[in-house]
């Protein structure tokens, strides 16, 4: 069985995101890396493979050149192969990767497509269900425990949802994203980050692919959050309750 997995390129986790002064998005002229999410995905798919589970491992990312970048990082990873959709329109949202997927997943034909349960940039939180819709494929969202059973074809997945965990049996083929408790992924090795430089990256544009980009939606702006006040030191208890019930309203 082959599985796919989708991993976005995004602004670095560790970089204070500046808005652009035309508030048209937040500046990307910054580190950029993998998303957290998909490096967990992709960690999951590796575990998959290892545990005899599966064949081939293949990452697949959408957008600007420098994504090749973020494909090279998933073979030093331990991936075999990875797919380019080059893709010059941005930003790109859910419902285009999502057709874009499903399209790969048409000439790949993996038993299962693994993705982040949400990408940091965007927050979006939205591609995954929606390509397991245009699959018809069942889909296990926030993953945080994943079982494969090659015999009978299915994975147990395991979510934490409010208040406990929910367990789901999916048939394959199916969806599933990761949540940030599924794994700890691997840092790639010397030696690994060498072999990426030779393994194929195929790339493939939208039209190839029969995909139209367009959008129904348009970001009005973006804007920071509101600067946080400083804090007060209270001097004794009382005024401290007096300004969490009167200034904070939150007794
Ligand atoms: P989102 O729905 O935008 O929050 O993204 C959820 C997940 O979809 C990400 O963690 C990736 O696995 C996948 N994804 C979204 N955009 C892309 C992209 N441009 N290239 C590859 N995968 C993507």
């Amino acid at each position: 069985m082959k599985i796919l997995v989708a991993v976005k390129r995004v602004v670095d986790y560790a970089v204070k995101i500046r808005v652009k002064p035309d508030k048209t998005g937040v500046d990307t002229n910054v580190k950029m890396s993998m998303n957290p999410f998909c490096e967990i995905a992709l960690e999951e798919a590796l575990r998959i493979k290892e545990s005899g589970n599966a064949s081939e491992v293949v990452v697949v990312s959408m957008g600007d050149k420098q994504c090749v970048e973020t494909l090279r990082t998933g073979l030093a990873m331990g991936a075999d192969r990875g797919i380019y959709v080059s893709v010059e329109q941005q930003p790109l949202y859910p419902l285009s990767v999502s057709k874009l997927l499903k399209a790969i997943v048409a000439i790949e034909n993996p038993g299962l497509l693994l993705l982040g349960k949400q990408a940091i940039d965007d927050d979006c939180n939205q591609t995954g269900q929606m390509v397991a819709g245009l699959l018809g494929w069942p889909q296990g969202t926030f993953a945080s425990k994943v079982a494969l059973d090659k015999q009978k074809r299915t994975a147990i997945v395991e979510r934490e949802v409010d208040g406990g965990l929910e367990t789901l049996c999916l048939d394959l083929p199916a969806v599933i994203t990761s949540d940030l408790r599924l794994n700890q992924p691997r840092y790639a090795t010397l030696p690994n980050i060498m072999k990426a430089k030779s393994k194929v990256i195929k790339t493939f544009k939208p039209s190839e692919l029969n995909v139209e980009i367009k959008s129904d939606l348009e970001p009005v702006q973006v804007t920071e959050p509101p600067k946080r006040k400083a804090g007060v030191l209270v001097s004794s208890v009382d005024e401290l309750i007096d300004k969490l019930e009167n200034e904070a309203h939150v007794l």
